[in-house]
């Protein structure tokens, strides 16, 4: 017989979660104002809102902190992770910065300027934010079959490089400080990009004379991806498929929260000596001094093991194959979500199971507080409160989908969990023809609302 599937970890170490029953939690979320992001954790039985920073760190990781070296200037544990994003990355140069926003806050002080243009694959909210905040536009060259939920294609989280060329065509280089290729394709679904792809942006990045980023968040994510679905790269490691990756890119931006399985840190990682030194004075001004960044001693040691255990096949088939199992489990109750299964989260479509429920009325967070109202597992929101208002118009967006984005923690869950997750939302699934009313919005900021907003039952 086939062995089944099992975990490549046993557990240390438990932490205490608690049950609620559904009237404490329909007043606890009423007291959060409909937001998610307002409940205390102590109110979640699972956690789904994001897998940035809520991974388990390994008893390796434990002991790299306690020999953390908290010199200023020239720490050991500055050293080990250099060493470490050589390894795995072929970058030579980097900044530490105290987590993926960071990085990218310290990268575009020195390369964005007003009315630049930045084509990309559904560039992230806070890359995004950074772009929009700098009086920038970011534009989205993202495969139209990703806004197909049922298409099921390897890589959907591939950019359209025929739309990518138009924007090259149509600015001067000046105007472009650079692509930003996401991998994976969190805001698609947590879908790969495929080395073709990768090959592709970057033969027009060269032909332009621009620059390619990559926000890496889930590059090792991304990784296996290739290494299962692509031709040719079923024999290569992970790493080995990452130094490929990246030796297309000239800079990459890392938030360490998501495939590097620490709690809190990132870097801006360089190609070349000049793009480091003029990123220097932003990561001195806004994060601390260039061998520390954002991070202490214990936290750059703590990453430099998580960029290995991150790159290591066993971990990642654990992984994603936990996400997979959380997919088929859904299948077998009818509900749809982003086809194929992602990296690190389920994406449903709501908008295909809340059809009563009016677009204004924001349908993806209205599903969000049912699953939470139902079983206690908190998702989050990746449709039109997420897409925020347009920086010209101030108008609403609506995007073509509406997704409940479930993400996994690393390394935190068990199978089991899955299983009580995908029963709660099959709950929610039989009763939706009578949800028939979402929530309106009483309280916003001006950028990044989906955070903070208030709302209303409509
Ligand atoms: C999380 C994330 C970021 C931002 O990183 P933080 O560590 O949350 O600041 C940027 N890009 C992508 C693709 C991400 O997933």
């Amino acid at each position: 017989m086939e062995l089944p599937f099992a975990e490549s970890y046993k557990i240390k170490m438990v932490e205490t979660i608690r049950k609620s029953t559904r009237e404490e939690r329909e007043k606890w979320i009423k007291e959060a104002h409909y937001n998610l992001f307002n409940l205390k954790s102590d109110y979640v039985f699972i956690d789904l809102l994001t897998d940035s920073g809520t991974g388990a760190m390994s008893d390796k990781q434990w002991g790299a902190m306690m020999e953390g070296d908290e010199s200023y200037a020239g720490a050991r544990s500055y050293y080990n992770l250099k060493n470490s994003i050589k390894d795995v990355t072929g970058f030579d140069y980097f900044l530490p910065t105290h987590q993926g926003r960071a990085a990218e806050n310290v990268l575009f002080s020195s390369i964005i300027k007003e009315g630049d243009v930045l084509p990309g694959n559904s560039h992230f909210d806070t890359t995004k934010g950074h772009i929009e905040f700098r009086k920038a536009h970011a534009v989205d060259c993202t495969i139209a079959e990703a806004k197909d939920t049922t298409a099921e294609i390897p890589f959907k989280g591939n950019i359209d490089l025929t739309l990518l060329e138009d924007v090259l065509k149509k600015y001067p280089k000046e105007k472009i400080p650079c692509i930003v290729l996401t991998v994976t394709n969190n805001t698609a679904g947590g879908q790969p990009v495929s080395m073709e792809n990768i090959k592709g942006v970057s033969a027009l990045a060269k032909q332009y004379g621009v620059k390619l980023l990559f926000d890496s968040a889930r590059f090792a994510e991304n990784a296996y991806f290739i290494k299962t679905r692509e031709k040719g790269y079923q024999d290569k490691s992970i790493v080995e498929i990452c130094n490929e990756m990246f030796s297309h890119a000239d800079f990459m931006t890392m938030s360490s929260k998501k495939d590097a399985i620490v709690n809190m840190g990132g870097f801006v990682a360089f190609r070349n000596e000049k793009d480091w030194e003029a990123c220097q004075m932003y990561n001195i001004m806004f994060e601390g001094f260039i061998t520390y960044g954002g991070m202490s001693g214990r936290d750059m040691n703590a990453l430099a093991q998580g960029l290995k255990e991150g790159t290591d096949f066993n971990y990642l088939e654990t992984r994603i194959g936990q996400v997979a199992y959380l997919g088929k489990k859904l299948d077998e109750y009818g509900i749809p979500y982003q086809r194929p299964a992602g990296g690190h989260a389920i994406f449903v479509d709501a908008k295909k199971i809340l059809t009563n429920v009016p677009k204004e009325q924001f349908v993806a967070q209205t599903l969000g507080i049912e699953l939470y109202i139902e079983g206690g597992v908190r998702g989050v929101e990746i449709g039109a409160l997420l897409a925020d208002r347009d920086p010209d118009t101030r108008e609403n967006r609506y995007p073509a989908l509406e997704l409940l984005r479930l993400a996994i923690p690393r390394r935190v869950y068990t199978n089991n969990h899955m299983d009580y997750i995908a029963a709660a939302l099959k709950n929610v699934y039989d009763r939706r023809e009578s949800i028939t009313k979402g929530y309106v919005i009483k309280k916003e900021l001006p950028i990044m609302r989906h955070f903070t907003v208030e709302l209303d039952k409509a």
